[in-house]
């Protein structure tokens, strides 16, 4: 079991929470002037890094507030998580 620190409640379950995908994908400034490639890149395309991942979490049987959190993909240990449109947090973890 995964616990997972909302930043608005606390510690909880894994089991209140709803998964988000890649956290930081900004929405284009002009999304006319992206090509179709442009544009499918921005709506498919994620990063699938092996080690420290910012991701996208919503607390959806609690408070249901949206934020992010730093997730290792190789452990699922949580370094941080943080209010949405706050900064990722420097990395926390040494073997990163
Ligand atoms: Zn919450």
């Amino acid at each position: 079991m995964l616990i997972i620190e909302c930043p608005f409640c606390g510690p909880r379950n894994e089991t209140e929470f709803h998964y988000g995908g890649q956290a930081h994908v900004a929405y284009p400034e002009d999304p006319y002037a992206l090509s179709d490639k442009e544009w499918a890149e921005y709506l498919f395309y994620r990063e699938n890094p092996k080690g420290e991942y910012a991701e996208r979490w919503s607390h959806s049987a609690g408070c249901r507030k949206w934020f992010n959190a730093i997730r290792d993909t190789r452990t699922y240990e949580i370094s941080a998580t943080y209010k949405a449109g706050e900064s990722r947090p420097t990395s926390t973890s040494a073997g990163a």
